[in-house]
């Protein structure tokens, strides 16, 4: 094996050193002191001036000029590394002991590797269906492959009907307005979820109530659902709808949810946002609700870049989506108008990226939830970290692998997270809960009774790098980072 580094002292003749460069794969040698002291770095570029300086090769490295080459101490961090070799113009960097002795030699390429959270993953097929809307000039918000991936996705899920939208919180929105929330009503919402779930509420005029979650499937607390129903039927204030979050690509609990919005008469609009691909005893996640939404933002399991859907079993609902859509004309020569409409159709080019992806929806799923194994079993005896649960009647698309962090952990959950970015590792907080929200100071939240259990995902939480389209080693390199800052043994 060539040697990722080699050092020597200035005893060493240039003959020496250049057979010396020779067989390294680092591209540059080490200059140390007869106790093995680090002194400086010596590249071929040094070695060319010695011997133009009319240096024999039999000549020694006495002359080589002394200069402080850069070093880093042994905590260092990829992201320090990295900007003190961009600061100084170098690829390689000794890590130095306390002592000045030279541990090991980072190498920028073998450094210089961001791991993201979750990144589109192509299949093979988007380009096809691009390439013909560009051949047929389909260019529009409206065009066959449109018509297609409604179709296609609706069957895929098991939904009569759906309405290919802009994104997911216009999907949301639009649902919303179908199931007739308006100004002064109120939305009772899962806490625990991203933002986009929510704001359609307020753009509506209407007021959110936030529902607490369950511990056993980080969704919507069937407890404290009933609680917030009771409260409603005491004050009058009933909600016009529910949105239901299945968070991270599980489904809640939908049984007891549904039970009692339907004790209640109200209806459902299940944001599924996060849980294409995902099921709720066997049947898909997304099509429990009056209404069903998903997106395909660039981060989500699948993606059209951007672009959500609307689905229903209820055809006049989804008619309806389309029309408000494209807003809202009225069948007449002319433009009319008898209703405020918007333009939040999904154009065909999307469209078409979306049937490529679709086509390999149920990969991705099982790269996702592969990924979330091997995370699982690499880290079994890691007692600091919890994994989300699955309920045995669940059958999550593992879009993001989420844990939650022990408090007798060296760190907290924050503190892991700052710490992998350091290591150019991205992994993010879980969701912080609706109700904490500034934006949404001052409306009303419940709980099944007692703590409430989002405020401890939230702050405990923390969701690893989960893209299906990471590599082993990537997996392997976060596995060996997080034993490293949780204090266990080494990968
Ligand atoms: C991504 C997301 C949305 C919004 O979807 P967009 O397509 O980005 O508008 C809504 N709800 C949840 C839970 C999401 O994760």
């Amino acid at each position: 094996m060539t040697p990722a580094y080699l050092s020597l002292t200035r005893s060493a003749t240039l003959r020496d050193a250049l057979a010396q460069l020779e067989r390294t794969s680092a591209g540059i040698l080490l200059l140390v002191t007869d106790d093995g002291i680090f002194e400086r770095t010596i590249t071929d570029g040094d070695l060319r001036r010695l011997i133009l300086a009319d240096n024999a090769l039999d000549k020694s490295l006495t002359s080589l000029p002394v200069i402080h080459s850069q070093v880093i101490g042994a905590d260092f961090s990829r992201r320090d590394a990295l900007a003190v070799m961009n600061e100084a113009g170098i690829n390689h960097l000794p890590v130095v002991d306390p002592a000045g002795r030279v541990i090991e030699v980072l190498d920028r390429k073998d450094i210089d590797e961001q791991i993201l959270l979750s990144t589109p993953h192509m299949g093979s097929a988007e380009r096809d269906y691009v390439e013909e809307a560009f051949q047929t000039n389909w260019i529009a918000p409206l065009g066959p492959n449109v018509d297609a991936f409604e179709r296609e996705l609706a069957a895929i899920v098991g939904s009569s009907h759906a309405a290919a939208l802009s994104s997911g919180t216009a999907a949301i929105h639009l649902g919303l307005r179908l199931l007739g929330v308006r100004r002064g009503d109120y939305v009772f919402c899962s806490t625990l979820t991203f933002a986009a779930s929510a704001f359609p509420i307020v753009y509506q005029g209407a007021k959110p109530v936030f529902i607490d979650v369950e511990a056993t499937t980080w969704n919507m607390c069937p407890v404290a659902l009933k609680r917030a129903f009771e409260a409603a039927e005491r004050t009058g204030r009933m909600p016009k709808a529910v949105i239901v979050v299945n968070l991270y690509g599980q489904s809640a609990d939908m049984d007891p949810i549904m039970t009692l919005c339907e004790r209640y008469g109200v209806p459902i609009l299940e944001d599924a946002a996060e849980s294409l691909g995902a099921k709720y005893k066997g049947r898909s996640s997304g099509t429990f609700g009056r209404l069903g939404v998903f997106s395909f933002n660039g981060n989500k399991i699948i993606t059209t870049s951007g672009g959500g859907m609307l689905v229903s079993d209820d055809l006049s609902l989804i008619e309806k989506a389309r029309f408000l859509a494209t807003q809202a004309r009225d069948p007449a020569p002319h433009y009319e108008h008898s209703e405020v409409g918007f333009n939040y159709r999904m154009s065909n080019i999307l469209a078409g990226v979306g049937r490529g992806q679709l086509k390999v929806l149920e990969e991705r799923v099982a790269a996702r939830r592969k990924i979330f194994e091997t995370y699982q079993r690499e880290l079994a005896d890691n007692e600091l970290l919890e994994w989300m649960p699955e309920p045995s009647w669940s059958f999550s698309n593992r879009w993001l692998t989420a844990a939650t962090l022990s408090t007798d952990a060296p760190l907290t959950a924050a503190e892991l997270i700052q710490r992998l970015a350091g290591e150019m590792i991205e992994a993010r907080p879980v969701w912080k809960p609706m109700h904490l929200q500034p934006v949404f100071a001052g409306c009303a939240h419940f709980t099944a009774g007692g703590a409430p259990v989002a405020d401890r995902l939230f702050s405990n939480g923390i969701c690893l790098p989960s893209g299906s389209n990471m590599t082993g080693q990537q997996i392997k390199r976060v596995v060996a980072t997080l034993r490293q800052l949780l204090g266990k043994r080494g990968a």
